[in-house]
């Protein structure tokens, strides 16, 4: 393949303005697909995906291209995720472009999100060609948001491109766009093969599939490979490209893009970001950037029966084979019994974890608060690692806490500004800057807790800001903080999965509410049920879940039997999520009480 006539690109986009209608239109429009097959939006794989609205795993597909200066290009769309937990994974994507496609929802402006990425596209030297998409919408504003492109982002609006994925208008126009502005990546045939990886997945018969963009070298079918982070050596069992399925390639050379069969068991030894060469001629140094896939937020994952501890571990085991970034380890709590103590990206990671587990494993999970990792520096000099509540040394051992500290970005209409600076207040922010984009909209950035975003922050800000401002955050380190353990007495025993670490400052405040919480949340039993939350041996506040009064079934006068019969299910439905601990049925919105406290 002529290097000259290779294009490599990426799609930047706020979710909903359109990234998936606009790849499938690509797609049709190069007869990578038919538009039969568009229906079945393959970019969008994963059912789970589909449903809530994103991509979680970068994919690739190469497309045939003849454009109007008579020549025939090879692009390669390259897909990346559009949520704040896959930062990394968005930017080794990038990486594997020279250009990128951002679409902007005409009747919806620039998004933080979307800003975030660009800024991360930028800062790989992209060839950016921006899309006004949805221009079809009678509420579209192109003029008003190719300005704002203008102002933002400093492209001349006479660049912007006019769109309807949908309708089909303009897409010949991308192509063209792609073709002439962005530029023919570099490298060269002659050096050691040096191939980023950008994603990767488990296939049950070829073994790990490494999606790879090669920078130098040439990769043959059936060469020995090097991955240089892990230090694992693999086969070269089938090489290619995906156009759209998988169609096997003599070779890979500079500037292209595809996939590497390896026959590895694990997506562990071939991680997102390592570079491959060969092993009979190892390139002096890897790509820069590497970075082992590293969770950030932690969580107990227990089955609601006991008994199926053992399908979880291998469901569990299945998982990570495909997710590099899922960490477990087996964990036991006096109150849930046996299960693993899971490290996720961030909530969204955890959330799709857990419906993966439920839906393709069929368990029933409970799962504890999400919790951040703590250094905790001990009296004797010792640093440890706390990523569950329960294990925070005694407070007579302790001599500092830090926590994990996000510089956030929220961008927002400038209306919002006074609720979302009260806000990050309450949830121990700093300020640190704000910046005007235009008269209407601002970009505000702070410093604050990691526990704090995990705790709701998301939900809040959409909340307070009828759902305009957008967020975007990345890790800014650690810092020292007066944190306590709040620990939850049921019945008068310590429930370890529910206790957390609190602010000092706010740990009254925490406690009052969490137990005025679990007391709607824990239904009645035979007996009265005392609901405490201590700090040490301090009791900070006490509520009362009052004994049952009657039998429920009492109420059914004994004939009606389909009554009887619906009421006896309907309690069954509501006992689905529940675990005992010790006397007391405890349901999983209470470990999740803590997650809206304020
Ligand atoms: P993604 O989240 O960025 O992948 O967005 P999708 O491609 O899934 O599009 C989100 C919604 O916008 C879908 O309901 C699409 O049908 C719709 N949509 C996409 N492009 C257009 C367009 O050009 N015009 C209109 N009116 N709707 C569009």
């Amino acid at each position: 393949q002529d290097q000259q006539r290779i294009r490599n690109f990426s799609i930047i986009a706020h979710i909903d303005h359109g990234k998936t209608t606009l790849s499938d239109r690509l797609l049709e429009v190069t007869g990578t697909i038919s538009s039969r097959e568009r229906r079945d939006q393959l970019l969008d794989g994963l059912d789970l995906e589909r449903e809530k609205g994103i991509t979680i795993k970068a994919k690739a597909v190469r497309m045939a291209y003849r454009a109007n200066d008579g020549e025939t290009y090879e692009l390669n769309l390259i897909d990346c995720p559009g949520h704040v937990d896959f930062t990394y994974e968005v930017s080794r994507a990038l990486a594997a472009c020279e250009g990128a496609i951002l679409v902007v929802d005409a009747a919806q402006g620039i998004e933080a999100q979307t800003l975030a990425n660009v800024y991360l596209a930028l800062e790989h030297d992209l060839t950016i060609v921006p899309v006004l998409n949805k221009i079809d919408l009678p509420g579209a504003e192109p003029k008003m948001v190719a300005q704002e492109i203008e102002d933002v982002l400093g492209m001349p609006k006479e660049e912007v491109l006019h769109t309807s994925a949908k309708a089909g208008i303009g897409i010949t126009e991308i192509l063209e766009a792609i073709v002439e502005r962005m530029p023919p990546p570099k490298g060269q045939r002659d050096q050691p093969l040096r191939a980023l990886i950008f994603d990767s997945h488990y296939d049950a018969y070829k073994g790990v599939i490494a999606y790879v963009r090669v920078l130098d070298g040439v990769l043959t079918s059936g060469a020995r490979i090097l991955l240089m982070g892990t230090q694992v050596e693999a086969d070269t069992l089938e090489l290619g490209a995906f156009r759209p399925g998988m169609t096997p390639l003599p070779e890979l050379g500079p500037g292209e893009v595809g996939y590497i069969a390896t026959g590895l068991k694990s997506v562990v030894d071939c991680q997102v970001g390592d570079t491959v060469t060969l092993a009979s001629r190892p390139a002096a140094m890897p790509m820069e950037g590497y970075r082992p896939a590293k969770p950030m937020v932690f969580a107990g994952l227990y089955p609601v029966e006991s008994n199926a501890y053992i399908d979880l571990r291998e469901a569990l085991e299945k998982l990570k084979l495909n997710d590099a970034a899922l960490a477990y380890q087996p964990e036991t709590s006096a109150a849930l019994g046996f299960g693993f103590r899971c490290g996720f990206l961030g909530l969204l990671h955890m959330e799709i974890v857990r419906e993966r587990l439920e839906r393709e494993y069929n368990l029933e999970l409970l799962i504890t608060a999400p919790s951040v990792e703590y250094q905790v520096l001990l009296t004797d000099g010792e640093v440890v690692t706390v990523d569950n509540p329960s294990d925070m040394p005694e407070v007579v051992r302790i001599a500092s806490i830090e926590e994990p500290v996000m510089q956030i970005s929220v961008f927002t209409p400038t209306r919002y500004i006074g609720t979302i600076m009260d806000l990050v207040t309450n949830k121990r922010g700093a300020f640190e800057t704000m910046d005007y984009l235009d008269p209407q909209r601002v970009l505000l950035k702070y410093k604050i807790p990691l526990a704090e975003v995990v705790i709701d922050f998301y939900d809040q800000l959409k909340s307070r800001t009828q759902g305009y401002a957008s967020l975007d955050y990345s890790l800014a380190g650690y810092q020292e903080a007066d944190l306590v353990k709040l620990d939850i007495l049921v019945n008068g025993t310590p429930v370890d999965a529910l206790s957390l670490i609190a602010h000092r400052d706010f740990a009254f405040a925490n406690g009052r509410t969490l137990v005025e919480k679990l007391r709607k949340l824990i239904p009645r039993q035979m007996f009265e049920v005392p609901i405490q939350a201590a700090i040490g041996n301090k009791i900070v506040a006490r509520e009362t879940v009052k004994a049952m009064r009657k039998d429920v079934l009492s109420k059914c006068y004994g004939g009606d039997i389909t009554r009887k019969r619906k009421l006896l299910e309907k309690q069954k439905e509501g006992k689905k999520r529940m675990k005992m601990v010790g006397s007391v049925e405890i349901p999983q919105e209470a470990f999740m009480a803590i997650l809206s406290l304020n």
